[in-house]
């Protein structure tokens, strides 16, 4: 076969059936940002590939580049397969908005070890027996702060995103790119002081440390993470729980 080799860890984000026995699988790689490729007899029985192309899974791949869009697959091993995440409705629910969130936000070719990383993180801390509340809401926000970090479209979050005011910050504002004060309000929603010290503290601990806050404040910080993303990378994310 003509063509190029291509090794990378990668984490499979979607897999859909394709023809007799074929997979085509979105993959969020460590070399190479976004790829698509397709995976040749894997639903036979005898395939080499057994079952780990499926969501979810951490894999080390060898893919072959040739002429066509998707790259394919021709050695598959398995880094992680994430076996207690799989067995929790919640933690699968968490997983698969967090790959959505990757394959929308993500979707160029370029390398992005930090969001590789974030994502194989979060994978692990959902399939942790010793992190619970890894499915909540708290820790879908701190996962989708830190993507949107990693992708460049962090909000601001210091001072007033239009004049700089760093007091009486009231509301948020996507056109703006992040809070606003009272003077500068036009356009933006009301973002209360819990949920602006959420994003804060957020974006500021570890993943596995998200902090506490309540289900109003929590939908407010959703909405302003929503709105940078809408108006500043041009997607639009499923709600997070
Ligand atoms: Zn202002």
């Amino acid at each position: 076969m003509p063509g190029k080799t291509l090794r990378t860890e990668a984490v499979v984000l979607r897999s859909i059936r394709y023809g007799e026995a074929d997979r085509i699988l979105h993959l969020y790689t460590a070399q190479r940002g976004r790829v698509g490729a397709i995976a040749k007899g894997v639903r036979r029985t005898k395939s080499r590939f057994g079952g780990r192309l499926e969501p979810f899974f951490r894999l080390d791949l060898l893919l072959h580049e040739g002429r066509g869009e998707l790259l394919t697959v021709t050695q598959a091993g398995t880094v992680d397969g994430y076996p207690r995440l799989r067995a929790c409705s919640a933690a699968l629910t968490a997983g698969a908005r967090a790959c959505d969130a990757v394959l929308r936000l993500l979707d160029s070719a370029e390398p992005n070890l930090p969001a590789y990383n974030l994502l194989c993180r979060y994978l692990a801390l959902l399939d942790d027996p010793g992190a619970p509340d890894a499915a909540s809401l708290p820790a879908a926000l701190s996962f989708r702060l830190k993507l949107a970090l990693a992708a460049g479209f962090s909000p601001e979050l210091a001072s007033c995103a239009s004049c700089g005011e760093a007091e009486h910050l009231v509301g948020f504002s996507g056109a703006a790119g992040g809070v606003v004060c009272a003077s500068c309000e036009a356009g933006a929603f009301p973002l209360s002081e819990d949920a602006h010290r959420f994003m804060v503290e957020a974006i500021a601990r570890p993943l596995a440390e998200a902090p506490p806050a309540g289900e109003r404040e929590l939908r407010q910080a959703e909405r302003a993470i929503g709105a940078i993303l809408e108006h500043h990378a041009h997607v639009q994310l499923r709600s997070a729980a």
